[in-house]
């Protein structure tokens, strides 16, 4: 029996997490180091498309609970509470919000589950063609394979020198979790996600569980009073007046803080491979940075199959990118799209969403990535 192929993975987040599981279900050994000093979620809610939760079910994750919110449509409001687009999802494509916690909560014991070992308090600081991550004091952790799944700043991106840009926006999001209903959201707010475009502010009102919904407030960086924390809860009563019983609850907010776009030469160098936002991050106008980050890890296991000699994952690396990349660059390219509607005058905007919105072509393209079969699904 040929002896067990090993990887060693950057970041237990939703892409390290997910490839680390699949790999291991392939026969690797795998290893995950990750730099906080436990596994945890950065963040307050998140939207799983359906293809995300395919690649949950193809791993055995379980983060759908009875009483998981899915929603059956995104309606856009403008600044008077009048609906601009009623966004209703066709019944084969599902989505659900969950809390961040859970989502990774969930990938990390399926990766448990499946015999990976998760080393925490282990920031790598470098990393080699040659499959090696480097960490503090000398020390360098060898293997046949690296995935650097190490989010925006990725230290292996860098050492690897595989980044064409690192762009940030202009706009950035708030985001809180509060206590809250169904009913907050009146009779015609009903199992909805509600966003709600008012000048550059944009508010987005997302039910997680049955007692618990998510806010993102969205603005520019120059919008003092819109991005400061605590959460100026005047400044956005202002603009969204018939959310007030929602804005009045924000406690505790993550601060303010900018989107990032990261393009790569490459997704690999020898035998190291990124993935998710080291590799491709995007704004979350499309809710699907976690969703490709997930789809591409779980596809770079697949591309592993059957591999017993080291000398080729070189090209099945290539492969696995040519396969992948044009759906990854297709969703980056249409979320960023998506992000420059916060910048049209309230009216253009109002006509620009309700025409767009109502081409089947436009809506094929912003729902793509979350209609495809991912790769091992
Ligand atoms: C406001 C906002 C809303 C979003 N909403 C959605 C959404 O609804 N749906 C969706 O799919 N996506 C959403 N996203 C995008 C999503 O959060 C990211 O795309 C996703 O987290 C990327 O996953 P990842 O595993 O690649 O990286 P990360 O989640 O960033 O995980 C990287 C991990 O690596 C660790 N790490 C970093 N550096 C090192 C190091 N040097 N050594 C060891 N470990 C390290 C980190 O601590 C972390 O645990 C949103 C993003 C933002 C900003």
């Amino acid at each position: 029996m040929p002896a067990k192929l090993r990887a060693i993975i950057s970041g237990a987040g939703f892409g390290g997490l997910t490839a680390a599981t699949a790999l291991a279900r392939r026969g690797w050994t795998v290893t995950v180091f990750e730099r906080q000093p436990e596994v945890r979620a950065a963040g307050s809610g998140i939207y799983i498309w359906e293809n995300g939760l395919r690649i949950l079910e193809a791993i055995g994750a379980n983060v759908v609970r009875p009483d998981t919110f899915h929603g059956r449509a995104m309606e856009q409001r403008d600044g008077q509470n009048q609906v601009i687009d009623a966004g209703e999802f066709p019944p084969d494509m599902r989505l659900v919000t969950v809390p961040r916690k859970d989502l990774l909560e969930s990938l990390k014991n399926t990766a448990i589950g499946a015999g990976v070992d998760i080393r925490t308090g282990a920031e790598v600081i470098g990393a080699s063609a040659a499959a090696e991550l480097h960490f503090g004091g000398g020390h360098t952790e060898t293997a046949d394979l690296v995935v650097g799944a190490d989010g925006i700043w990725s230290a292996v991106r860098r050492a690897l020198g595989l980044e064409l840009f690192h762009e940030q926006t202009v706009e950035g999001a708030l985001r809180a979790i509060i206590p809250g209903t169904q009913q907050d959201l009146g009779d015609n707010g009903r199992d909805k996600y509600i966003e709600n475009w008012n000048g550059t502010r944009r508010f987005l009102i997302t039910p997680l569980t049955p007692t618990e919904m998510y806010l993102a407030f969205t603005c520019p960086k120059e919008d003092d009073a819109g991005k400061i924390s605590p959460l100026d809860k005047k400044a956005w009563t202002s603009s969204f007046p018939h959310w007030s019983h929602l804005i009045e609850r924000v406690e505790d907010i993550i601060p303010w803080s900018p989107y990032s776009t990261i393009s790569v030469k490459s997704w690999s160098a020898g035998r190291s491979a990124i993935i998710g936002d080291a590799a491709h991050a995007q704004p979350p106008n499309l809710g699907q940075g976690g969703g490709m980050a997930m789809q591409i890890g779980l596809a770079l296991a697949v591309a592993m199959e059957g591999v017993t000699d080291r000398r080729d994952i070189p090209d099945r690396l290539s492969a696995w990118e040519q396969r992948e990349r044009e759906l990854v660059d297709h969703c980056q390219k249409w979320s960023r799209m998506y992000g420059e509607v916060s910048f049209l005058p309230d009216e253009v905007r109002k006509r620009a969403i309700t025409h767009t919105m109502a081409d089947p072509w436009v809506r094929s393209q912003i729902t793509r990535a979350a209609r495809s079969h991912p790769t091992g699904t």
